[in-house]
């Protein structure tokens, strides 16, 4: 019963769409960044892992509530490969793939989100999110650029990613390190999927 009201309410979320493909899908495939030794970014005991994984928990549920299936690569501490992850993702047909990470280089006052997209449908997808994003934070925009990251590569769905800011930069690590930030990229990247899907 959960499950028809959920479709329903999916379907009269969106009544437009500008193509066909991107209209149909239903499922999101959530991919938090790294996970178990594989810490990613890291300043002291701010961790991009973990960073990646709680805003994956507030994509999810966001999502959820709109009527969206979700799929959580991984969902709790653990290691999964590269293949792992996208093999995933690839199991689902009617599905977009998006994998959240946190920045991070030696030079500390770099600052600012992006998104990376390796096929076509993924650049709308990643210009659509990034924009969102920029809207939600009005912080730096690196825009959505082209990379042959594993995960979007091997992705036979729309893949992107994206990175919520540096861990390496100061203010931006204070930002994340607070709920309300990363509730805001979790938001952001939900506008940008309602409007790829042609809902906004
Ligand atoms: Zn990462």
């Amino acid at each position: 019963m959960k499950a028809i009201i959920q479709f329903f309410a999916l379907a009269a979320l969106c009544v437009l769409s500008h193509t066909a493909d991107a209209a149909s899908f239903r499922t999101v495939v959530i991919d938090a960044g790294h996970g178990g030794h594989d810490n990613g970014g890291q300043w002291g005991r701010v961790y991009e892992k973990h960073l990646a994984l709680d805003t994956a928990f507030r994509l999810e549920s966001k999502l959820k509530a709109m009527g969206y299936q979700t799929v959580m690569t991984r969902s709790s501490d653990y290691f999964i490969s590269l293949p792992q992850r996208v093999s995933t993702g690839n199991r689902y047909k009617n599905a977009i793939f998006l994998s959240i990470h946190y920045n991070y280089t030696w030079k500390p006052e770099v600052s600012g989100l992006e998104s990376f997209y390796y096929s076509e449908e993924g650049k709308r997808l990643a210009q659509y999110v990034q924009n969102s994003l920029i809207q939600r934070t009005h912080t730096v925009d690196r825009n959505a650029k082209y990379a042959r990251f594993y995960v979007i590569r091997n992705s036979t769905i729309p893949a992107i990613l994206v990175e919520g800011g540096f861990v390496s930069n100061a203010p931006e690590r204070d930002r994340m390190k607070s709920g309300w930030f990363r509730e805001t990229i979790a938001q952001g990247i939900v506008d940008g999927i309602q409007r790829y899907r042609g809902c906004n």
